[in-house]
């Protein structure tokens, strides 16, 4: 087969894919550090202390807890490392993205301008903006999440539930699990702050938006890669490659359209495609085909989800290379794909 130079089309779609993602997860690490300080770190610690305290009072990490007083001892123990652990998580976080949401917000806007040169050829400033107040109120949301994490481990702790040392494990399982609630929501509302900029700009250019998934994006994000509407209308609501998850959810105005979703909106006008070749929608569209076709996922969607998206791409027809399209057929025959990874490099 004959090699292909991508064209700008394609460079485009890659830019904000590529380079411009990649920027804004080094921005959500930078506030994750600051929120997250040494924490992971202490649970870790917290963890091997409490298995040693285990084992001493009761044999080994396997015996059940033979010993009332000790486990109520043990368990006053983890409980109050958890409530110190956990009781500045929120306040640091809220502290951490309050002071760069500006930041997120121009970040966006200076994406958005550096895709509008690349598209349009002509240098343009960023549109400044500011973050709006349901962005402001959107950092707050965390408290509840640490809280309710927090709670559930301390009512798992307590003597009457515990009998093994894996119980304390789950409990204390539950308690570091905030840390993961916290990176979401980072990635959720630095998202919704690079979207809010990015549409103001769209806004300000008066042109249409596009959907801009990612590589790896689910089935849902996947049926709306290359979908293109007026700038202040809203994309369809329910839309997804796999015919189970259908019809759930609002119409979005822009991404993110779930927790940890890093998929973008950026203004597309039809008199910037040029002329013989695919325009970028049409190629993120048939990107995002591909990627069903080939099971292009991360590890912790489902398999059976990305087998009904695939099987559903069959059925109306992918429009792919043949040899994409045995891929899918296989995956589908075999009930699964042997390898979900997106391939790095161009
Ligand atoms: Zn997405």
């Amino acid at each position: 087969m004959m090699a292909r130079r991508p064209d700008r089309n394609e460079e485009l779609a890659h830019l904000v894919q590529g380079e411009q993602t990649d920027e804004v997860r080094a921005f959500e690490d930078r506030i994750a550090a600051r929120a997250l300080s040494d924490l992971e770190a202490r649970f870790g610690v917290l963890t091997r202390r409490s298995i040693t305290a285990w084992t001493v009072a009761f044999g080994s990490p396997q015996a059940e807890a033979s010993n009332p007083g000790a486990l109520r001892r043990i368990l006053a123990v983890i409980r109050a490392a958890i409530r110190r652990l956990l009781g500045p998580l929120a306040p640091r976080t809220e502290q951490a993205l309050s002071d760069a949401l500006l930041e997120a917000v121009r970040l966006g806007a200076r994406q958005h301008a550096a895709f509008l040169d690349e598209a349009t050829g002509r240098s343009r400033r960023p549109v400044s903006t500011r973050p709006s107040q349901r962005l402001r109120e959107r950092v707050s949301a965390i408290s509840d999440a640490v809280a309710d994490r927090r709670d559930r481990a301390l009512a798992m702790l307590r003597p009457n539930l515990v009998r093994r040392w894996s119980d304390a494990q789950a409990g204390i399982g539950v308690a570091r699990s905030a840390t993961t609630a916290v990176r979401t929501h980072i990635t959720t509302v630095v998202g919704e702050a690079v979207n809010e900029a990015t549409q103001a700009a769209i806004d300000y250019t008066g042109a249409k938006k596009v959907w801009i998934a990612e590589r790896d994006a689910c089935v849902n994000c996947a049926a709306y890669a290359g979908l293109v509407v007026a700038a202040d209308a809203k994309f369809p609501a329910g839309l997804s490659w796999d015919p189970s998850q259908r019809g759930r959810g609002k119409a979005p105005d822009a991404p993110p359209l779930h927790p940890n979703c890093r998929c973008r909106v950026t203004a597309w006008d039809e008199s910037w495609a040029q002329q013989g070749v695919i325009s970028m929608p049409e190629a993120l569209r048939r990107e995002a085909r591909r990627s069903i076709a080939r099971g292009w996922s991360l590890p912790t969607e489902s398999g059976a989800a990305r087998i009904r998206a695939a099987r559903e791409l069959l059925r109306v027809g992918a429009g792919l290379p043949k040899s994409v399209e045995e891929v899918a057929r296989l995956a589908v025959a075999a009930g699964r794909f042997q390898d979900r990874t997106v391939p790095t490099g161009p």
